[in-house]
C-alpha cells in the first residue's frame, strides 16, 4: 500500500464510521438525489463560487444538477423528524479555487437534519461525531495511518466558540485561514450572512443562527449548518432580499406553503475531513478520480 491508496482507504473508513454514527443516534438514512427541480442556490455566500448550477430538460422539465439538499431535507422533515444522506454535490467552481487545496467541483458531504432542534442540539451531536472518529480510526486503520507517517488526530471537544464579528475584529477578513493557523483543535465559527434558509435572529437582525467548523493547522471550513427559515413569509422575504428567480423554487415553496418544520442540521464534507485527517497538502490527493477546478478530467 503506498500513501495515495492509504489516503483513498481511510476516507472509505471516514465514510464508514460516518453511516454508522448517524444509524446508532436514531437517524433514518435517505438515498440522495442527483437532480432536482429546486436546489441550493450556494449565495449570497463569501465561501461560495460556483460559475453555473447545470440544469437538463427531461421529460418536459428542467432539472439542476444537486448542489446540496438543503431544501430536500426540509421537505423530507414531512416524514422523519433525524435524517441524513450521503449526498454527492456538484459544483461548479471557478478554476481559480485549483489552488485553496480544498476545492473539489464534485465531493460528497454527511448531511443532516433534525425536526425542532436549536444549534446546541448540532453542537453536542458533532462534537461526539467527532470525538469517537479518533477512537474508530485507531481500531480500523492504524495500518493505513503508519503508511502515511501521521498520528491520528485528537479531538478534544467542546470546541471553542466565535462569532464571525469576533473573528473578523481579531484576524481581518482572511480570518478564516489566519484563525484555522493559530489554532490546534477545531473550532466553531457563528453567524454568517449567507444562502435564505439559514435562520436570521429575529431577536437580532443581521445575526444568523449558523455555524461552521473550522478545521485548525490551516485546513479551513470542514461543516457547515444552520437552524432553519421554515416559514413561509420569512423564507419568502429572504429570497427576495436575495435577488434570486422565484420560478427556480417554485417547487419548494409550494411545499414551504403547506408548512415546513423548524429544524436545524449540518453538512460535513468528507473529502475536507480525510484531507485534514491525513494531512493531505491538496484535497485532490484523498480522491482517486480527482476533480479539481480547472483541471481537465481523465476519466
Ligand atoms: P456548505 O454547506 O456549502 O458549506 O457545504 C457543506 C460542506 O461540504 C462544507 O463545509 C465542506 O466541508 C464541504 N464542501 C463544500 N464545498 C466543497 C467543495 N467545493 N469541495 C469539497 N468540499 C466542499
Ligand atoms: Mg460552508
Amino acid at each position: 500500500m503506498d500513501k495515495k491508496e492509504a489516503r483513498i482507504r481511510i476516507l472509505g473508513k471516514i465514510f464508514m464510521y460516518t453511516v454508522e454514527f448517524f444509524h446508532r443516534k436514531g437517524f433514518v438514512q435517505l438515498m440522495p438525489v442527483m437532480l432536482g427541480k429546486s436546489v441550493d442556490p450556494l449565495g449570497p455566500d463569501p465561501g461560495s463560487s460556483v460559475v453555473k448550477i447545470p440544469e437538463i430538460e427531461y421529460n418536459g422539465q428542467v432539472l439542476r444538477l444537486v448542489t446540496s439538499m438543503i431544501l430536500h431535507k426540509q421537505y423530507a422533515l414531512r416524514t422523519f423528524d433525524r435524517l441524513f444522506i450521503m449526498s454527492p454535490n456538484i459544483r461548479l467552481e471557478r478554476k481559480e479555487r485549483m489552488k485553496s487545496g480544498r476545492h473539489l467541483f464534485e465531493f460528497t458531504q454527511a448531511d443532516f437534519e433534525i425536526a425542532n432542534a436549536k444549534m446546541e442540539d448540532v453542537f453536542s451531536i458533532v462534537e461526539e461525531y467527532y470525538s469517537g472518529l479518533t477512537g474508530f480510526l485507531e481500531k480500523e486503520a492504524g495500518e493505513e495511518f503508519k503508511v502515511i507517517g501521521t498520528e491520528i488526530f485528537r479531538f478534544s471537544p467542546p470546541f471553542k466558540r466565535y462569532t464571525t464579528k469576533e473573528l473578523k475584529e481579531r484576524y481581518g477578513e482572511e480570518w478564516e485561514r489566519k484563525a484555522s493557523l493559530e489554532h490546534e483543535q477545531p473550532f466553531w465559527a457563528l453567524s454568517h450572512k449567507r444562502e435564505f434558509y439559514d435562520k436570521e435572529d429575529e431577536k437580532q437582525p443581521g445575526e444568523y443562527l449558523n455555524y461552521d467548523i473550522i478545521y485548525p493547522l490551516g485546513y479551513g471550513e470542514g461543516l457547515s449548518g444552520a437552524e432553519r427559515e421554515h416559514e413561509y413569509e420569512r423564507i419568502v422575504m429572504r429570497i427576495k432580499r436575495d435577488g434570486l428567480d422565484f420560478k427556480s423554487y417554485e417547487a419548494y415553496l409550494k411545499y414551504a406553503r403547506e408548512g415546513f418544520t423548524p429544524s436545524a442540521g449540518a453538512g460535513i464534507g468528507m473529502e475536507r475531513l480525510a484531507r485534514f485527517l491525513t494531512k493531505a497538502s491538496h484535497i485532490k490527493d484523498v480522491q482517486l478520480f480527482k476533480r479539481v477546478p480547472g483541471i481537465k478530467v481523465e476519466i
